[in-house]
């Protein structure tokens, strides 16, 4: 048996349920971050069933799945100069930081007699993408009001991502500030101010909303049922929409600490071991080419080991289950264990 990739889309529905109405108390509105499982159009619709309109996505090939679906589409990571014309034609709205850029897709909007939406990025201290000074932005805005086929239509900012900082009060507060300056240099209306990822969903469901704040991009949530902030499952929502399904290829009874002079483990790690004595263990025809190691076995009396680029080894010894060879294992996955399954070619992906 292949790997197989098992999609609870019911589970994904409930998460996207809950998020979305906890938002809807404050007239939130949600971008669907849809990046991790590829813009699957099965995922897309059961979230739009939920009652989602919006979803983003860093790359473009991974819009083009949903191309007929009639949703609005926002290109998340910030575009190349050399994919405008892929750009105007695949999203409605994408996420900038440099008017050379801008620029070049309003070229190619004339071309494609679009008018093409942007939202201007803001570092407020993550210190990934965005303009990082006031009097840039504004400069920047100033000329993008001139392009006859782009409309602005506010700002956003990115946070818990290469810095690890945390939204808050005051940080929104000065995102939503921004805003207010373009709105008054431009002397325009700007109506949305997206304010983050799933760090800032924290916010509101802990009843601590940022005034002005109108939208969030959220994937992480809603598709593992995890509060973002603290790294904790969120009673009531489900942390198991993801499962990969493996087969077992050998069951040996080994020693737990490896014999001999040791180097770096395959994948440059450098592993530290527990004598726990002789323990009886499980190897799954899966690895770090289709998954990642944030991942739980449904059958809590096991463990992973460890895993290299094609095996995973599963501590079983404690189970009350008799494995055999032959026999198929399953673990639920977080983040990057899903992310790597959905791109991996030699896992099968099954909708249940
Ligand atoms: C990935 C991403 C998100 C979503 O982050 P989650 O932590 O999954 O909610 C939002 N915005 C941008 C720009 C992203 O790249």
């Amino acid at each position: 048996m292949k790997p197989t990739l098992k999609i609870n889309l019911n589970k994904i529905y409930d998460n996207a349920k809950i998020v979305k109405d906890t938002l809807d108390k404050y007239n939130v509105d949600i971008t669907s971050v849809t990046k991790l499982h590829c813009c699957n159009p099965v995922i897309v619709d059961t979230l739009m069933q939920a009652g989602i309109k919006k979803f983003g996505d860093s790359r473009i090939d991974n819009l083009k799945n949903i191309k007929d679906i009639d949703a609005e589409k926002w290109l998340i990571r910030l575009p190349s100069i050399s994919e405008a014309e892929e750009v105007v034609k695949y999203s409605d709205i994408s996420l900038n930081s440099e008017y050379d850029t801008v620029k070049a897709l309003n070229e190619e909007a004339k071309i494609q007699n679009k008018v093409h939406d942007i939202l201007l990025m803001f570092d407020v201290g993550d210190l990934r993408e965005g303009y990082f000074d006031k009097k840039d932005i504004v400069d920047s805005a100033k000329r993008i009001k001139n392009l006859t086929n782009i409309r602005l239509r506010g700002v956003a900012t990115n946070l818990t991502c290469y810095g690890g900082v945390l939204p808050d009060e005051n940080n929104l507060t000065n995102l939503v500030k921004v805003n207010e300056l373009l709105e008054a240099e431009l002397n325009t209306n700007l109506d949305i101010v997206s304010g983050g990822n799933s760090t800032s969903y924290t916010m509101f469901r802990e009843d601590n909303p940022v005034k002005g704040v109108t939208n969030i991009r959220i994937g992480d949530t809603i598709l593992f049922g995890r509060d973002c902030t603290y790294r904790s499952h969120i009673e009531g929502m489900n942390k198991d929409a993801f499962i990969i399904k493996a087969e077992i290829i050998e069951i040996k009874e080994k020693p737990s600490i490896p014999i001999g002079r040791r180097g770096f483990s395959a994948l440059n790690s450098k592993p530290e071991f527990v004598d726990e004595g002789i323990r009886k263990r499980a190897i799954l025809s899966v690895g770090k080419q289709d998954i990642d190691m944030d991942m739980f076995p449904l059958d809590n009396d096991t463990k992973i080991l460890g895993g290299s680029s094609d095996h995973l080894i599963i501590d079983i010894t404690d189970s009350k289950k008799d494995y055999k060879v032959g026999d198929t294992f399953e673990l639920y996955m977080y983040y990057t264990a899903t992310l790597r399954a959905f791109t991996s070619k030699y896992v099968v992906k099954e909708f249940i």
